[in-house]
């Protein structure tokens, strides 16, 4: 290791930087962002525009068309060079001369510092260094480190920055309350964007010197696992299952995005298996209290999104009577995955400007639908669940005036590896809910149907059978 990470208060003296290309352009823009005072030296007078736009920002700036190597280097606390072979040399070894740290961008030779990759949360920030070698390899680092990094952590840090000094004061081991703030329900309302909610619990708790900062109770994060691939997870549901100390998941779950789980988080299945009972969901919220309570980070993972006919509704609802923290994170429902890889719009301009998400788990629950609501030639319905009745279904849409003519499709474990997708019109509808298979499928039922891959590919085959 040649280069030890440190950070730098760069507001604490002139930063001279010196070139006008577009290195130097984004040098600047870094050094602006950070409120740096820059005294910059473009060694032109023709400064292209986007060096112009990246002069704009906070800090101060000062700019000095005389020539670079004569730049005024007293009190400077760094020197940057991006000026282009020879000029930097010179440049490099005069900073040094001076005893100033220097960069010169792309030259780790003639350098005594280098700048690293950063994931930047504003007062938290991470930085990825190469020794100045392999630039490319810190930026996919940071690419796998943006992800993981909570994107409001910097709210968290900002907040403990406020009450350092008082706890301090206040608490006999600061360190342990901080500990339980961060991972207990006031660092997970900071996390989900609640910080005024949080703010207010974290004073609370020291003002009650409350030894526990609440964090005797863990968290229960109800998070959409969405609709299988695990790529579709959202960043945020990443974050929470890595850093689960128990999951709960249903049979919607995939291995694809149990494997995504923290190693060492429990895992346990709460849902239903073919042709059992599951073990209801007065049990599962009971499982929910007790694992918070017992002080863990808790997931409840469910398949799609859990308030897209998931019974989120209801778990929140008996978690919050019992006082349990919750966080909510939002999953890509089987709608949306599965229209997604059908490339199917849900929506059309002038076509298809209504859309009615509709569940008909059993024939007498699609038979207690009303279809007139859903007939309209411009509403895509997707019916959730709909597979035992898809016979309910057609019926009571041609009922109500939907024409049998109308393209449909089955999506079948959509945006699984085995995922399946068939088309036909709704007058069909049984015949091609039966072709389905196994597991999780959707009915899709609108004029937006005839815009997808499959329907596409299903018109070319008959066409190539025509021509043959
Ligand atoms: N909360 C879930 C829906 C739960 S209801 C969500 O937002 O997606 C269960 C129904 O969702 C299944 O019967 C099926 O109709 C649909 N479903 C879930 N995952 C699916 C998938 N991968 N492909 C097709 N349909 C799916």
């Amino acid at each position: 290791m040649r280069f030890l990470p440190v950070f730098i208060d760069v507001t604490s003296g002139p930063v001279v930087l010196v070139g006008c290309g577009e290195h130097a352009a984004a040098k600047l823009r870094l050094l602006r962002a950070a409120h740096a005072t820059v005294r910059w030296y473009p060694g032109h007078t023709d400064v292209a525009d986007e060096i112009v736009q990246a002069a704009a920002g906070p800090g101060q700036l000062q700019v000095d068309f005389h020539d670079p190597l004569t730049a005024d280097l007293a009190g400077a606390i760094a020197v940057v060079s991006a000026a282009g072979a020879g000029l930097d040399e010179q440049i490099s070894a005069r900073a040094r001369a001076a005893g100033i740290p220097v960069n010169v961008v792309d030259r780790a030779d003639l350098s005594t510092f280098v700048f690293p990759a950063i994931v930047d949360r504003g007062e938290v920030v991470v930085a990825i260094g190469t020794s100045g070698h392999a630039p490319v390899l810190a930026r996919r680092l940071r690419e796998q480190i943006e992800a993981l990094v909570p994107g409001r952590i910097g709210d968290l840090a900002a907040l403990m920055g406020r009450y350092r000094r008082r706890v301090a004061d206040a608490m006999h081991s600061p360190r342990a309350f901080w500990q339980k703030v961060v991972d207990g329900p006031i660092g997970a309302a900071v996390l989900a964007g609640r910080t005024t909610r949080a703010e207010a619990d974290l004073v609370r708790c020291i003002e009650e010197d409350a030894r526990d900062a609440r964090a005797d109770t863990g968290t229960v994060f109800l998070v959409g696992a969405g609709p299988g691939n695990p790529d579709l997870l959202t960043l945020r549901a990443l974050q929470v299952l890595q850093d689960a100390d128990i999951v709960f998941h249903d049979e919607l779950v995939t291995d694809a995005v149990l494997d995504r789980v923290r190693r060492d988080a429990k895992r346990v299945f709460v849902g239903k298996k073919r042709g059992q009972p599951g073990i209801g969901q007065d049990e599962i919220n009971r499982r929910l209290i007790d694992a918070a309570r017992a002080g863990r980070k808790v997931v409840r993972l469910k398949g799609g999104d859990a308030f897209i006919f998931g019974r989120g509704g209801e778990e929140i609802e008996q978690l919050r009577a019992h006082d349990i923290p919750v966080v909510i994170v939002p999953g890509i429902t089987a709608a949306l995955g599965c229209a997604a890889e059908a490339e199917l719009p849900l929506t059309f301009r002038n076509e298809a400007t209504r859309l009615s998400f509709v569940t008909a788990h059993r024939a007498d629950e699609a038979n207690d639908v009303d279809w007139s609501l859903h007939a309209d030639k411009q509403t895509t319905v997707v019916v959730y669940m709909g597979l035992a009745s898809a016979t309910a279904v057609r019926d009571g849409l041609v009922a109500a005036g939907r024409d049998p003519a109308t393209p449909a499709a089955v999506l079948a474990r959509g945006t699984r590896p085995d995922s399946r997708a068939i088309v036909g019109r709704l007058g069909d509808l049984p015949r091609l809910a039966t072709s389905a298979g196994e597991g999780p499928a959707l009915l899709v039922i609108g004029e937006v149907v005839a815009h997808s891959a499959p329907w596409r590919e299903a018109l070319e085959f008959l066409n190539a059978q025509v021509a043959a």
